[in-house]
């Protein structure tokens, strides 16, 4: 999975806990893959707090899923789970990263939620990739900053956040599926734990019926939706997609 310690990549995305950029974008991903660009996903915890699952497992289960959506590369920056706060060493840890691995798209989780770690996650990645462009910081590398950033809106977002575009993954959706699937420790069994059941089967179900929402907004069968915070250009508004009447 790790073809090399940095390899040059297309699209990364960066979550705050294995399993959030597969759930939120991972088709996204493996359509990028298919058409031929380099992907990677950088976990910046190991998960440790969640109620199941070790961080060995959970380890072995984040590989598995990157095998799965074809990633060419993964990694965790292992800062402690449940206490992700914008700290500068962290950013620093961050954009160390970003200078290494030269992405010209980066996924972050969307700037709000009910997770404080996600919305941690995503102020880490956006400040990481405006200070690695900074020619005098002292950092390994050479500058360097992602020319686009998105933030994934499939889940955990505040009730009527409009997505800036979607993406079709109808021929990326069982592969995005298989992903999620290797999170057995997550979205498995066992069957009752602390009075909750969140069976796999569950789990699928809502996602198809979110990936299934956002797609018929698009006339899509599966659809990711994202934010951006600049406007979208068009370049040839014959050629704009998604029928009006
Ligand atoms: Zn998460």
């Amino acid at each position: 999975m790790n073809k090399g310690r940095n390899p040059k990549l297309d699209v990364l995305a960066l979550g705050a806990h294995p399993d959030d950029m597969e759930l939120t974008c991972g088709g996204t991903l493996a359509q990028c893959v298919r058409r031929g660009y380099r992907v990677g996903i950088l976990d910046l915890t190991r998960g440790e707090m969640g109620t199941r699952g070790t961080p060995e497992l959970r380890a072995r289960e984040a590989a598995a899923a990157a095998k799965a959506l074809g990633l060419h590369h993964r990694e965790n920056l292992g800062l402690p789970d449940a206490h992700l706060e914008p700290r500068l060493d962290w950013k620093l840890a961050v954009a160390a990263r970003l200078r290494a691995l030269r992405p010209r798209l980066l996924i972050l989780p969307y700037w709000q939620g009910r997770h404080p770690d996600h919305v941690n996650a995503c102020r880490l990645g956006q400040q990481a990739a405006y200070l690695a462009g900074l020619e005098k910081l002292d950092l390994p590398g050479a500058p360097h900053r992602p020319f686009k950033i998105l933030y994934a809106l499939l889940f955990d977002v505040p009730r009527g956040v409009q997505p800036a575009f979607i993406v079709d993954i109808s021929a990326d959706y069982a592969r995005r599926a298989r992903a999620i699937a290797c999170y057995r420790s997550q979205f498995a069994g066992p069957r009752l734990q602390r009075g909750v059941h969140i069976p796999l089967t569950g789990l699928e179900e809502r996602m198809a019926v979110l990936c299934g929402y956002y797609g018929q907004l698009i006339g899509a069968r599966y659809g990711e939706p994202f934010a951006t915070r600049e406007t979208m250009q068009v370049d040839d508004i014959l050629k704009l997609r998604v029928r009006s009447i």
